[in-house]
């Protein structure tokens, strides 16, 4: 109890400079508002207390930010590279040296749990390092020669693109973004999302400090349907990184068609785990648990769907209900807490609402299914049970702290039950048997599978998913094929033939 007390002190000293001020848009590196003079008010979920005045941006000022970008390109593109190299590392230095910051902030803006949220601050830190690092070979090609041409290919930067991304764990998904853009050697124009927007300002304020030249990182705050579309249809911007839902996704798709962008999406999920009766059932819960219930459910990689083998699931199931009724549910600067206040009335609304729709298709609520607290968005963890692979509970993306366990028979049926969703996000395996490991994960229809294991990114790998969940992949050499452009150069060598017309 003490502990919060002194972190809820701390986190006003870190809200102090945007409750006196606001929490701006930056553009060509001067912190300024909407110029329309709009502004909204960003909220906690914890008390419903308003954090701070946010600048909505429109049009006109994603206008401003992207000349500001496009007047940079030339600037970061031509950067000495070992210097590129050592601005973004300062920026990590200086996302360690203000992480708590970060992290208290984020959690009152997102409601996220400080266990989690301490370690997303210092991952948003090692992203920058580990895409610092690859900066200097980002331009790397290939030299593919033929016996007339000495063929040389190099990757260029795109140019100036635009980053738009989703209120769950902000700050990192941010990194995760924008690391890899300014290595490759574009500008950016970042869109926060408005539910979340203080800590995405820290991070620009970062890297401003750290040396980016102005206009290399501009971020205007605002709603997906003026800011985020004009971002999307803007001619100047080149490309779109978005991560959020899947039907928002198709919109900035239509949106961007008339100046021909490039996009890479990261959409929504309905992740399976699926727990045959070989495997080991302790480390299948405790994974099957973690997947689902940490960052209170809000997460594109959870484990929503639970697909357990009939013949261990009644077993499996009474372990699992014990222990959902068991997180810590609480205030989200508590070290204690396990599971915080969802991001949002409207989102609180949104999940919720699934209690009834389980109710009304014929599954068992076995915990949780209702709020908790007089104020704030808590809701109780919950599982589903006696669940049909038709079911809405087992189709839709909740994205909350709410699991569904479905029981299969056979493998055969567990792979059908498993691809049989539009989205292809991640997918959890757990058994003994490597051939079966082996088979199932070659069916299996998802991005990015563990087998035994939870989710553990590893950075130079593919990340993304297919089906509804995403076109493209970030991580390691992914990320600069998105954020660059090949470019082909053929040097003739001597006896190379030119044909002869009108000779
Ligand atoms: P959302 O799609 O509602 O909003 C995401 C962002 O898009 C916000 O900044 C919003 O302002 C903006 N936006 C909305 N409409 C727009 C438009 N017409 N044009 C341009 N921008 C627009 O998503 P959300 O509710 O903030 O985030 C949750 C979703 O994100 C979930 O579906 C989750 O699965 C997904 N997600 C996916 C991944 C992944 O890696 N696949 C990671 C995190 C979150």
């Amino acid at each position: 109890m003490a502990e919060l007390q002194n972190n809820i002190a701390r986190l006003e000293e870190y809200l102090a400079p945007f409750r006196e001020g606001m929490v701006s848009n930056l553009v060509n590196g001067e912190a300024i508002p909407a110029k329309s003079g709009a502004t909204f008010e960003t909220t906690s979920p914890v008390d419903d207390s308003v954090i701070a005045t946010v600048a909505k941006g429109g049009a006109e000022d994603i206008d401003a930010a992207a000349k500001a970008a496009k007047d940079a390109f030339a600037e970061w593109r031509d950067f000495p590279l070992a210097e590129r190299k050592k601005v973004l590392h300062r920026i990590a230095d200086a996302i360690v040296d203000r992480a708590e910051e970060i992290a208290f902030c984020e959690c009152w803006d997102t409601g996220q749990a400080l266990r989690f949220m301490s370690k997303a601050a210092l991952r948003g830190a090692e992203n920058f390092r580990f895409f610092a690092d690859r900066a200097p070979s980002a331009r790397d090609g290939q030299s593919l020669p033929s016996p007339t041409l000495m063929n040389v290919t190099t990757r260029v930067p795109i140019g100036p693109v635009g980053v738009i991304t989703p209120w769950n764990t902000p700050f990192m998904l941010s990194t995760w973004k924008i690391a890899p853009a300014l290595a490759a050697g574009c500008t950016v124009v970042h869109k926060p999302a408005e539910f979340s927007p203080v800590t995405a300002r820290i991070l620009a304020e970062i890297a401003l400090d750290a040396g980016l030249p102005a206009g290399v990182w501009n971020v205007v705050n605002g709603f997906g349907e003026d800011a985020g579309r004009a971002l999307t249809e803007h001619p100047d911007i080149k490309a779109i990184a978005f991560v959020g839902e899947s039907k928002t996704g198709s919109m900035i798709m239509k949106q961007g068609a008339d100046t021909l962008k490039r996009v890479h999406f990261e959409l929504g999920g309905k992740n399976p785990v699926v727990v045959f009766d070989d495997a080991d059932l302790d480390r299948a819960l405790d994974a099957a648990i973690f997947m689902i219930y940490s960052l209170n459910g809000e997460r594109c990689t959870s484990s929503s769907r639970l697909l357990v083998q009939s013949s261990v699931a009644a077993e499996f199931k009474a372990k699992l209900i014990e222990r959902v009724n068991n997180i810590k549910v609480g205030h989200p600067l508590d070290p204690a807490t396990e599971v915080g206040p969802l991001i949002h009335k409207v989102h609180l609304d949104k999940v919720t609402s699934y209690f009834d729709i389980a109710k009304a298709d014929g599954a068992t609520i076995a915990a949780g299914g209702e709020t908790t607290g007089d104020k704030g968005c808590f809701v109780k963890p919950t599982l589903f049970t006696d669940a049909k692979p038709d079911m809405r509970i087992a189709q839709e993306e909740i994205f909350g702290p709410v699991l569904t366990m479905i029981e299969f028979d056979t493998e055969e049926e567990a792979l059908e039950i498993a691809n049989g969703v539009e989205y292809g996000l991640t997918g959890y395996v757990w058994t003994n048997d490597l051939t079966r490991a082996l088979r199932f994960t070659n069916k299996l229809e998802a991005g990015m599978i563990w087998v035994n294991s939870e989710n553990v990114r590893h950075l130079p790998t593919p990340f993304g998913g297919v089906k509804a969940s995403g076109i493209g992949r970030d991580g390691g050499d992914w990320s600069f094929e998105f954020y660059m452009e090949q470019k082909h150069v053929g040097f003739a060598l001597g006896d190379h033939k030119i044909q002869r017309l009108g000779a």
